[in-house]
């Protein structure tokens, strides 16, 4: 299934819990804008390459649209425009005053050298820059961009509009940057994985968590969850999983990375497995934190954790998520999940704004205050309406935009 018709599904069954009218789910799901451009590149070796390059803007009844930049092989128009308006509802969830968007380019930054990384970036900017704005539209990090892209974006869109150092977010810290917000999407991870396990009436100690995944959202969730005291059983990055019964030395593997080009391969303190069998383990907690679409139709029954943690998005497809609900398996969904990425990349805008530097204690205080607003939200919507915490967070999510679209007139 093509990833917008999965979100659709999703908002279909809030928006029928919420007894939506038909004009008003038609208004909240068509994105607002969609811009493709070509982006003609001369590459190292002087070969002109010309790539595609997307951003949508999905809904800004509730402020300026927010939303990453993903640079990966399989980035598509369809997806970049799921992601997008699953941003919409994300802000939403955490109350933040935003809009959803999301953008891309289909590419292989793994094949790329720093200056075509550069040269790329700078020359996608130059067809986008009209789009975006401090007020208006603001990029971030997702997968395959990071601090050094969004600084190069700042510098581009500066070039033609003046100094706007929040225009985009994920910043390097001594550029504009904001403490913590590297660190903020596997931190929230974290945080949301033991509030949910206290309301199960689990302590965090010894329980057992596999973690697919070991870039910027893996790679803290692990940290975090190790440092609660979790026994992370299981890791894994495109070289494959990682597993030891008695929990693996979390720093230890981290350490590994750092010195192997932010590799595992040839993490030797664990039993080598396969990505899928990290799906399937006898773990109690599940944490999706690579790629979307990994649990699907085919193997979502041989999933045995009884807890799922969507902290990458869109891990679990729709009818996935069906077999797993059907099989009594709770899912954290990403709209709140990973939410604590942009929640901090809201911060950073404020400090932006502000001319005043947050301190890292101020940010964790905050991101923790959201996200356990949000957290409790969501938990007791879904109680009190008997649904899903991915349907309840829909609902709160939709519900805010709806609002703020009725009251500010939507024609
Ligand atoms: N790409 C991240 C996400 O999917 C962060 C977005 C942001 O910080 O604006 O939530």
């Amino acid at each position: 299934m093509r990833s917008f018709e999965a979100t659709k599904q999703y908002f279909q069954r809030a928006a029928d819990e919420l007894e939506l009218a038909e004009s008003l789910r038609t208004y909240l799901m068509m994105p607002r804008r969609e811009l493709q451009v070509q982006i003609p590149v001369e590459m190292d070796n002087g070969e002109l390459r010309s790539l595609v390059g997307y951003r949508v803007q999905h809904n800004r009844a509730r402020g300026p649209m927010k939303g990453g930049l993903r640079f990966h092989p399989e980035v598509d128009l369809d997806e970049v425009r799921s992601l997008a308006s699953l941003m919409t509802w994300k802000t939403a969830v955490v109350n933040i005053p935003y809009g959803g968007a999301k953008g891309g380019i289909a590419i292989d930054v793994s094949k790329l050298s720093a200056r075509e990384l550069e040269r790329i970036t700078r020359k996608f900017i130059d067809e986008i820059h009209e789009m975006i704005g401090p007020d208006s539209d603001i990029p971030a990090p997702d997968m395959g961009t990071d601090h050094r892209v969004m600084a190069w974006i700042m510098d581009q869109y500066n070039k033609y509009h003046g100094f706007n150092p929040g225009v985009v977010t994920g910043k390097p810290v001594e550029f504009y940057g904001i403490p913590g917000r590297e660190e903020a999407t596997g931190r929230g991870v974290g945080l949301l994985t033991i509030k949910l396990l206290g309301r199960l009436g689990r302590k965090a100690v010894g329980t057992r968590v596999a973690i697919q995944g070991f870039g910027n959202v893996g790679s803290h969730t692990a940290k975090f969850l190790a440092e609660a005291e979790c026994k992370v059983v299981a890791i894994s990055d495109s070289t494959g999983a990682y597993y030891r019964a008695d929990g693996i030395d979390v720093p230890k593997a981290l350490r590994h990375a750092i010195e192997h080009e932010r590799l595992l391969r040839g993490f030797a303190d664990a039993e080598h497995i396969s990505n899928e069998q990290l799906l399937e383990l006898d773990v109690d907690i599940l944490i999706p934190a690579a790629v979307g679409g990994v649990v699907t139709a085919a193997n979502a029954g041989r999933v045995k954790a009884p807890v799922v943690i969507e902290a990458a998005n869109s891990p679990v497809d729709a009818e996935a998520d069906a077999i797993l609900d059907a099989n009594g398996k709770i899912v954290l969904p990403d709209v709140l999940a990973n939410a604590g990425g942009v929640t901090v990349s809201y911060f950073e805008w404020v400090q932006n704004r502000q001319y005043y530097q947050w301190s890292l204690d101020r940010v964790r205080q905050e991101l923790d205050k959201t996200l356990t607003n949000a957290f409790e939200h969501t938990w007791t919507m879904a109680r009190e309406r008997k649904v899903s915490l991915r349907t309840a967070a829909f609902m709160l999510g939709i519900d805010r935009v709806a609002r703020a679209a009725t009251l500010g007139g939507i024609s």
